[in-house]
């Protein structure tokens, strides 16, 4: 098996797994499963700073998305999508799907969103039920600042929905601080536990817009309303993923346990990219990177296949490719959760430099010395 170097799915911990594959009881009967569901609830919900209710979703990551649209949207609502990324422009479609009008603010993908210009923007048009932003937009790598944006929504009493998926737990998310109304997480990301599940947090001004709709959501499995009294009655909309909770569970205790991790993801995010530069590549962004991922240009006269494949083949590490409008444009360096650490970055850098030099791209210095050298 390759070693896992992507911007998620992450290497799991060995204990992880092991909760997953624990004998289970019936979560819809066994009202233990409601505590246990609960305690990994409140664990999340301290880890992003919020006393906001917080449930876990039995799927993947994207359900976060949709439910938090589903949930919100009533036709004709107008929302504004602010797109400076693919998954930030993808929000659209899901706005569309629920009968809302979705408004894109488009910027260039290259930087963040820049706070002054969209203030100027709002100034202008804010009458919108709420708004889409993407934290970290992984394609790109772009670290969008929510501390600012969400409170600038707020402002105008535009609701927020964040797509923290790929920044979270390798990135702060202060939800309370920044006034995040719903916040969507998944699994497979920076907690590294495997792909399965999704995570939300509801503010009350949220969860008002909610029970203040006029038409029913069109969505069950969707609908975030039928979670909201879970823990009173002591009942789920439908039969929840144990397992996938149990190691849930374990991968949100390991966070938890690992206090130095941002500072770390931080560290290790620098260092690779000063190695990568100084070997003769090119970062996709201009600045403003998550410390989760590293999005580097493919090299004029390689391919993208090329490079993926020989770190696979040749040296047992999976790195990524991208899609949309930057399939075949970069190949990506995921450094998040469990991989955000010193040797596995340095042992996929090696190979890195031994991969592009052999496929003809000479590079200036071995990426793995430099990496060491930085942190
Ligand atoms: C991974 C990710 C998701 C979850 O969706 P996938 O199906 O894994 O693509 C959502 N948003 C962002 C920004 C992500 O990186």
């Amino acid at each position: 098996m390759y070693k896992m170097m992507t911007p998620g799915p992450t290497m799991t911990a060995v204990s992880v797994m092991e909760a997953r594959s624990r004998q289970f009881g019936n979560p819809d009967v066994d009202e233990q499963f409601c505590e246990e569901y609960h305690q990994v609830c409140q664990s999340l919900a301290e880890l992003l700073h919020t006393e906001n209710d917080t449930y876990i979703l039995g799927g993947e990551g994207i359900l976060a998305l949709e439910a938090a649209c589903a949930s919100l949207t009533e036709p004709g609502d107008r929302v504004l999508v602010i797109d400076n990324g693919i998954f930030g422009k993808g929000f659209a479609d899901f706005v569309k799907l629920y009968g809302g009008q979705p408004e894109t603010y488009t910027v260039d993908y290259h930087h963040p969103v820049d706070v002054a210009e969209l203030e100027a923007y709002l100034e202008k048009n804010h009458d919108y039920k709420y708004a889409t932003v993407v934290h970290c937009d992984t394609p790109s790598g772009v670290l969008n600042d929510i501390s600012k944006i969400c409170p600038l929504l707020k402002k105008y009493g535009i609701l927020t929905v964040v797509d923290a998926v790929a920044s979270m737990f390798g990135e702060e998310v202060r939800v309370d601080d920044w006034q995040i109304d719903i916040v969507c997480g998944g699994s497979q990301k920076a907690l590294s536990a495997p792909p399965g599940l999704a995570f939300v947090t509801v503010s009350n001004d949220a969860m008002a817009a909610m029970e203040a709709r006029t038409t029913p959501v069109a969505s069950f499995y969707c609908n975030l309303l039928t979670f909201r009294n879970y823990y009173r009655d002591k009942w789920f909309p439908y039969t929840m993923p144990i397992s996938d909770i149990y190691g849930l569970a374990e991968a949100v205790r390991l966070v938890k346990e690992d206090t130095g991790r941002i500072e770390r993801h931080h560290r290790i995010a620098v260092a690779v990219r000063q190695a990568v530069k100084e070997a003769g590549l090119s970062l996709y962004l201009e600045y403003g990177d998550s410390a989760t991922v590293t999005v580097v240009n493919v090299p004029e006269g390689l391919m993208d296949r090329d490079i993926i494949g020989t770190m696979k083949d040749q040296h047992g590490i999976l790195i990524s490719g991208c899609f949309d409008v930057l399939a075949g444009k970069v190949f990506r360096l995921g450094h998040m959760g469990n991989n955000a650490n010193e040797d596995d970055v340095a042992e996929m850098l090696s190979a890195l430099t031994k991969t592009l030099n052999s496929l003809g791209f000479v590079c200036r210095c071995d990426m793995k010395e430099i990496f060491l050298q930085c942190l």
